[in-house]
C-alpha cells in the first residue's frame, strides 16, 4: 500500500505518459483488463488520509475506469463499498474488491443491468443491506457508442444510451434519497460533451447535459434534507469506454492529444474529484459539477 511519502510535488504534463493506444476492439461494455496500455486506477500510487472514515459508498460501474479509480479511493480513503456493475465485467471487479479488501475495508458485489428499473430499486436496497447503511452515491455507470450521422442511431440505441445514463441516475437517485441520513452525498458523472458535443454523440451528449441540469435541481431540493448533491465532468479519460464503440478506432491513438495538457488523462486523476465532493470538506458545495479534463476550457 502506498504511503503518504508518495504525495509528491509533480509536472501535470508528465506525471502519466502520453499514451498512443493501438487501434483495438472490445464488446461493449470493454474490460480494464484487456485495455492496450493498461489504465492507472491507483492501485500502486493513490494514498487515503482517512477523509471518507466510515462512510458506506454505493458506486455504479465500479469494475473499470474511472468507477474503479473511486471505488480504490474511497475505500482507501475509509469507506466501505458497494460495486455495481454488469454480471459480464466480473472479472473488473474481482480485481477492484481485492484491492478494496486489500486496503481493509468491506465490499459488496452487485451484478445487474442499471437499464432495469427494477435493479435501480433493488441495487440501492442490497448495498444498504450488504453494507448496514448507505451515505454515500456515485452514479458513474454509463455508455457511449459514436455514430457518424443521426441517422445511424436507432430507437434501440437512443433508449438504451439514456436508460443507462440519465434514467439510471435519476432512478438509483430516487430510491437512495429516502434513505439517505443528513451529511450523504451524491455524485453524478457528467462529461465535457455536455459542453462541447461531438457530432458523433448526439445521443451520448445528449444525456450528458441532462446529467447536469438533473444535478442541479436535485441539489436544491435535497439540500435542505442534509445532502448534497453534485457532479464531475471528465474529459478524455483512457478507459474501456473508448475502445468498445467509444470512438472511431482510428482515432484511438490520438485520443486525449488534444488538451492543453498534451494527453490523455489516467482514471485515478479523476477520483479525487469524487473523494472531495463525497467528503464533509466540501460542505459548501452543492450542484456543482467539478471539470477534470485537462485544461479544456468550459461555461
Ligand atoms: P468504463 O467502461 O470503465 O465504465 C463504464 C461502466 O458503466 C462499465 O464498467 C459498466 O459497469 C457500466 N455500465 C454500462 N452499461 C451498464 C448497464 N446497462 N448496467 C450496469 N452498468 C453499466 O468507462 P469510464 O470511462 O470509466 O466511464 C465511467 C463514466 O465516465 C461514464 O458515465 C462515462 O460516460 C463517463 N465519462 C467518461 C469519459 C472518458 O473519457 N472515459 C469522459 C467523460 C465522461
Ligand atoms: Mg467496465
Amino acid at each position: 500500500m502506498p504511503d503518504i511519502s508518495q504525495l509528491t510535488f509533480q509536472d501535470p504534463v508528465t506525471r502519466y505518459p502520453v499514451i498512443t493506444p493501438p487501434k483495438q476492439d472490445q464488446p461493449e461494455p470493454g474490460l480494464d483488463a484487456e485495455l492496450i496500455p493498461r489504465t492507472d486506477r491507483g492501485e500502486d500510487s493513490y494514498v487515503g488520509t482517512g477523509r471518507l472514515q466510515g462512510r458506506k459508498a454505493l458506486i455504479t460501474g465500479a469494475d473499470s475506469g474511472i468507477g474503479a479509480a473511486t471505488a480504490i479511493a474511497f475505500a482507501r480513503e475509509g469507506a466501505d463499498v458497494a460495486l455495481s456493475y454488469l454480471p459480464e465485467e466480473q472479472q473488473d471487479a474481482q480485481d477492484v474488491a481485492e484491492l478494496i479488501e486489500r486496503a481493509g475495508r468491506r465490499v459488496i458485489a452487485l451484478p445487474g443491468d442499471v437499464a432495469d428499473p427494477e435493479f435501480c430499486r433493488r441495487v440501492v436496497e442490497d448495498a444498504r443491506n450488504g453494507l448496514e447503511g448507505l451515505d454515500a452515491l456515485v452514479n458513474n455507470a454509463g455508455r457511449q457508442i459514436f455514430s457518424e450521422s443521426i441517422e445511424d442511431i436507432s430507437d434501440e440505441q437512443l433508449i438504451g444510451t439514456f436508460e443507462v445514463n440519465i434514467l439510471a441516475q435519476f432512478r438509483i437517485s430516487r430510491a437512495a434519497a429516502p434513505v439517505l441520513p443528513p451529511g450523504s452525498t451524491i455524485v453524478n458523472t457528467t462529461s465535457i460533451e455536455a459542453y462541447q458535443p461531438n457530432p458523433t454523440l448526439l445521443d451520448y451528449a445528449s444525456t450528458k447535459g441532462a446529467i447536469n441540469t438533473f444535478t442541479k435541481g436535485l441539489a436544491q431540493q435535497l439540500a435542505p434534507r442534509g445532502i448534497r448533491v453534485n457532479a464531475v465532468a471528465p474529459g478524455p479519460i483512457w478507459t474501456p469506454l473508448q475502445v468498445s464503440q467509444g470512438q472511431p478506432k482510428e482515432k484511438l491513438p490520438n485520443f486525449g492529444k488534444n488538451t492543453p495538457l498534451g494527453r490523455a488523462g489516467q482514471p485515478t486523476e479523476v477520483a479525487p474529484a469524487y473523494v472531495f465532493l463525497t467528503s464533509s470538506e466540501s460542505s459548501y458545495v452543492i450542484g456543482e459539477t467539478l471539470n477534470v479534463n485537462g485544461g479544456r476550457p468550459t461555461p
